[in-house]
């Protein structure tokens, strides 16, 4: 709980050469909530693809999301789907909750080194939420679920594979994320973790109880990456 309130100081991330940003409810607020439409989105296509009710395809998407990382990859393992076509559809959402953040472009771009997006979902997601943002020229490559051949975070072989891809120095990086389970691998290469919680604290401290897990891979919790960002540079 104590990491709640937690405050960086400069010379903890003197280091850090290498920036790596998880997308969504990171980049972005979670109250903005883009992933409710990629989540009907994703009930949709299961319904269409299985014939099934909505209410039934939703219990399957759930089961395969917590079998499998991510409802793609259930999907791909049970019934073949084709991944290009699901991310499209999936992703096929309205932008407009997103605002450009001018304070937290130039927050990102003093940051010294390189910056990377690594998401699991796909790069044109990706792209089209941090042009809205206006963040998106910002960063040196977008590490997708594409790239990571499907399997997503925390899997330690996409980390590998992200890592080995942009030779990483983990040594000198850190990594901002809104699931803690996202940050464990990060924490044992050696990276700075931060772990961003929703703005509406007492959502944010049910949130951290549900989550139940040891905390020692988190260095720091932050309700705003800007102001996070901004006392870094
Ligand atoms: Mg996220």
């Amino acid at each position: 709980m104590s990491k709640i309130t937690t405050a960086p100081t400069v010379t903890d991330f003197d280091h850090v050469r290498e920036w790596v940003f998880d997308l969504d409810n990171t980049l972005y607020p979670h109250h903005i909530n883009l992933f409710s439409q990629i989540d009907r989105n994703m009930t949709a296509y299961v319904s269409a693809l299985l014939q099934m009710e909505p209410e039934e395809a939703r219990v399957l998407q759930k089961q395969y999301y917590l079998e499998h990382g991510t409802t793609l990859q259930g999907l791909m393992i049970h019934h073949k789907v084709d991944p290009n076509d699901f991310l499209e559809k999936a992703h096929a959402i309205d932008y407009s909750a997103l605002m450009p953040q001018p304070e937290l472009a130039a927050a990102i771009k003093a940051l010294p080194g390189r910056k990377f997006i690594f998401t699991n979902g796909s790069v044109r997601h990706a792209q089209d939420t941090a042009r809205a943002l206006g963040i998106l020229d910002n960063f040196d490559d977008i590490f997708d679920i594409v790239a990571a051949d499907f399997v997503p975070k925390p899997a330690g072989s996409t980390y590998d594979k992200f890592m080995g891809l942009h030779r990483v120095d983990t040594a000198h990086a850190a990594m901002f994320e809104d699931l803690p389970r996202n940050l464990q691998v990060p924490k044992a290469l050696g990276m700075r973790t931060v772990l961003l919680v929703p703005q509406n604290l007492e959502h944010a401290f049910e949130r951290w109880e549900i989550a139940g897990e040891d905390d020692d891979h988190i260095d720091y919790v932050t309700q705003d990456l800007t102001a996070f960002l901004t006392k870094l540079i």
